[in-house]
């Protein structure tokens, strides 16, 4: 008989009866996460295909960003940040609005990418709210898209795979479609847009804000999408005066080829999200970029005004010395270079794997997505994968491969060779 006072430690998104065990790590460094095998008493060395969900842009161990927080550790880990105030921060705050586009100025930080779409989403009811206007309150979010799994962040998104227990929750925001594919043809951008038309038309009166994962709809099933879709919404959002929010938690940072997905577009998204890879994957942080428009309705003699919100670890100097040091090494190493590279490697090799199962092969950025046409055909791939040194860890019907950055490339042509194995 099973003792269930044995599993202290509970899994994400995993049955704990019937999960397979988990694999065990003992260290990491660069693109090599380190395995050891209890059963068959086994270490081995696996490359990292997603990046840790897709947050460790540098891989792992890297001395640089080790030495940063070192440095800061010795000085202090942690204060509030009420009443209190450190450089570090507010050079983390600086950095961010300097890499970010025009207009976007005002940084608020949180531990994580849901916290950080929650205060992105009261940001913009509130907005209205200090306007004078309490009616806008509902968010329009896309189908399939996937913005966290705090409460809000569940009912703007549209996953059921992540939110089934819950659903019956959820019945406060409006889901529109986003083109299918980045090759999408102007009609089927017009319809979408048309959508949202039609909805704003009926209700922008109740509307706060717009929502979106721009260009890659990620942890919802990896719909690329292009960036006219969204210079045509900015445009519906501005006439039926609704806010214009960006949830760059998983496109930020390179992982679309450019440094975030708003590069793309011809605007500046109303407000900005960003997590995962902020830290270069070192330690939970997110933050939210606000623009002056939105920032001015906040700030007045008005107590009431204010944004009240505030996580403990907001600001935290371990992650904002993270936060600083990754930024530099982007700009110090050239990253977007190597993204392209990665790029060029998967649209030649990935692209190029062939079999009846696979229903569609995907790249964008340092994106690579391989669908198939039914989730057991990617049962047993990450046993197959882990015998040949690579993790990875497909979901549903997608197999994909987020690299860290520095990834080489024989190493990622051994990640793509393993998937042409496994579809042999
Ligand atoms: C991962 C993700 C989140 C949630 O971030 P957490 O740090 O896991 O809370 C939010 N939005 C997007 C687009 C994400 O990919």
């Amino acid at each position: 008989m099973e003792k269930i006072e044995d599993k202290n430690l509970w899994y994400p998104y995993a049955q704990m009866k019937t999960r397979k065990e988990n694999f065990l790590v003992k260290g990491a460094q660069g693109v090599y996460i380190d395995i050891y095998h209890s059963e068959k008493k086994e270490e081995k060395k696996l490359i990292d295909a997603v990046s840790s969900w897709w947050c460790a842009a540098h891989g792992y161990n890297n001395k640089e960003i080790n030495e940063a927080i070192k440095n800061q550790i010795d000085k202090f880990s942690h204060v509030m940040l009420g009443g209190l105030t450190h450089e570090i921060a507010q050079n983390a705050s600086k950095k961010i609005v300097e890499i970010t586009k025009e207009g976007l100025n005002h940084v608020f930080f949180s531990d994580s990418g849901s916290v950080g779409v929650e205060v992105a989403l009261k940001m913009a009811i509130q907005y209205y709210k200090n306007k004078g206007d309490v009616s806008k309150n509902k968010i329009i979010s896309l189908t399939h898209s996937y913005h966290g799994d705090t409460f809000k962040t569940m009912e703007i998104g549209d996953d059921p795979d992540y939110h089934f227990a819950f659903k019956e929750f959820f019945r406060d925001c409006y889901h529109i479609d986003a083109p299918k594919g980045l090759e999408a043809n102007d009609d089927e951008i017009k319809r979408c847009i048309n959508d949202l038309e039609k909805l704003l038309k009926e209700k922008s009166d109740k509307i706060a804000a717009f929502i979106v994962e721009p260009l890659i709809q990620a942890a919802g099933g990896f719909n690329f999408y292009s960036y006219k879709y969204l210079n045509e919404a900015k445009k519906l959002c501005e006439k039926y005066d609704i806010l214009f929010i960006f949830d760059e938690v998983a496109t930020g940072f390179g992982r679309t080829g450019k440094m975030f997905a708003m590069d793309y577009c011809d605007f500046t998204p109303d407000i900005l999200v960003l997590g995962k890879a902020l830290t270069g994957g070192y330690i939970g942080h997110a933050a939210t970029v606000a623009t002056t428009k939105v920032f001015k309705e906040f700030y007045s003699d008005d107590s009431e005004k204010a944004f009240m919100h505030g996580p403990t670890f907001m600001g935290n100097p371990l992650a904002c010395s993270a936060i600083l040091k990754s930024i530099e090494l982007y700009e110090k190493n050239d990253y977007l270079s190597k993204i392209k590279n990665i790029e060029e490697i998967m649209r030649k090799k990935l692209i190029n794997i062939k079999s009846n199962k696979i229903k569609d092969i995907r790249v964008f950025g340092a994106t690579g997505v391989i669908e198939v046409g039914n989730s057991i055909f990617l049962r047993g791939l990450q046993e197959f994968a882990y015998e040949k040194g690579v993790w990875i860890r497909p979901f549903l019907n997608y197999a994909y491969i987020m690299p860290p950055y520095i990834i080489k490339e024989e190493e990622l042509l051994k990640i793509i060779n393993v998937l042409e194995e496994w579809f042999k």
